[in-house]
């Protein structure tokens, strides 16, 4: 038998984790686009498994702008108080696989040399729901890197829709079980996912050119199109690049955490005026090397989900799937021939 739950029930449980004092994040229609967003009221979110959301839930874990402590000047003594724990439940309803499949992917980042307490206590504190995807696009290559329409990686429960306005909960964790707890129902029907995305370049060949490759003129090439404008890295689930500044006066202030993106050419210039990624090839290759081989060299998984987010919102139509399309048909193929 399987677990089924309608939509009204999902809404409802929305509305009763708000009651309780949970943060919801959930689809938001905001000004023509779909984004995530926390939600005041259950009836701000949409809960459809076709809807494409152009933000990641990565932000509800690390968020785009974060303070770390704040600081007071007492005569010669200067008071540091640390930011608060993070301490809600936190439920998140109506992501993709491919955007959850990210979070065990940044955890050994976010646990390994610094022991990265806002990451790990949102990891903790939060209850991923997603949809297993009904359709895919032309931006998709989850498949092509060890992922699909429903890989259970990072979510606590997936629904399945059933076409008449119920799911199939499928659970992954206890926090996924105690979730639905109560709430869903046994029933014969069950629901799948698509099909995963076709891709007809080999992820792990380009990677290999990719490590063997670095002082190559096909970087440059590669990157005519891109201007650097780092939407790329704010949309991508993996993406995790930050600076860290001091705000305030003489008397008091605050060290906050910002994102940043590899992308923008003022991310390694120098307080001298020297930029050792100095063009937008160099800063392409250390985005798609980071990828596909620093990272997996570290911690073992790419850096990436093949959720298509980058070259969905790229300007340029560039992204990741093109940069691997391209390389693989420009240089993988031809080293072949
Ligand atoms: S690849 Fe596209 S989105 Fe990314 S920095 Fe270049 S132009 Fe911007
Ligand atoms: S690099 Fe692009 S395809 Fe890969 S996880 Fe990031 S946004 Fe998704």
């Amino acid at each position: 038998m399987s677990q089924v739950v309608t939509l009204e029930q999902l809404k409802k449980l929305a509305a009763d984790k708000l009651s309780a004092g949970a943060r919801v994040v959930a689809p938001v229609v905001d000004g023509g686009l779909v984004s995530f967003k926390e939600i005041s009221d259950a009836a701000q979110a949409t809960f459809a498994p076709q809807v494409r959301v152009q933000n990641s839930i990565k932000e509800f874990f690390f968020p785009k702008h974060e303070v770390i402590f704040t600081f007071v000047r007492k005569g010669n003594d200067v008071e540091v108080i640390d930011a608060p724990d993070f301490e809600d439940d936190q439920i998140i309803i109506g992501a993709r696989p491919c955007d959850a499949a990210a979070l065990p992917i940044l955890d050994p980042l976010f646990g390994w040399d610094y022991q990265d307490r806002f990451f790990q206590q949102r990891r903790a504190k939060t209850t991923v729901v997603t949809f297993a995807c009904k359709e895919t696009d032309a931006h998709c290559f989850c498949a092509a890197v060890d992922g699909g329409p429903d890989n259970q990686a990072g979510s606590d429960a997936m629904l399945f829709d059933l076409g008449d306005g119920s799911f199939e909960v499928r659970t992954f964790t206890d926090k996924g079980a105690a979730l639905f707890a109560g709430i869903a129902t046994e029933s014969d029907k069950t629901g799948s996912a698509c099909a995963p995305p076709t891709c007809d370049f080999d992820v792990e060949k380009v990677a290999v050119w990719i490590t063997e490759n670095f002082a190559s003129p096909e970087w440059e090439k590669l990157s005519l199109r891109c201007v650097g404008c780092g939407a790329c890295a704010y949309v991508c689930p993996t993406c995790h690049c930050f600076d860290i500044v001091d705000e305030g006066t003489y008397s008091k202030g605050q060290r906050v955490k910002n994102w940043d993106a590899c992308q923008a050419g003022m991310f390694t210039l120098h307080a001298s005026g020297h930029n050792p990624r100095s063009t937008q090839g160099k800063r392409q290759r250390q985005r798609l090397t980071h990828k596909f081989s620093i990272y997996p060299g570290k911690f073992g998984p790419y850096l990436c989900t093949g959720c298509g987010n980058c070259s969905r919102s790229c300007g340029a139509s560039f992204g990741v799937r093109p940069a691997l399309e391209a390389l693989d048909a420009d240089v993988v193929q031809k080293q072949e021939d």
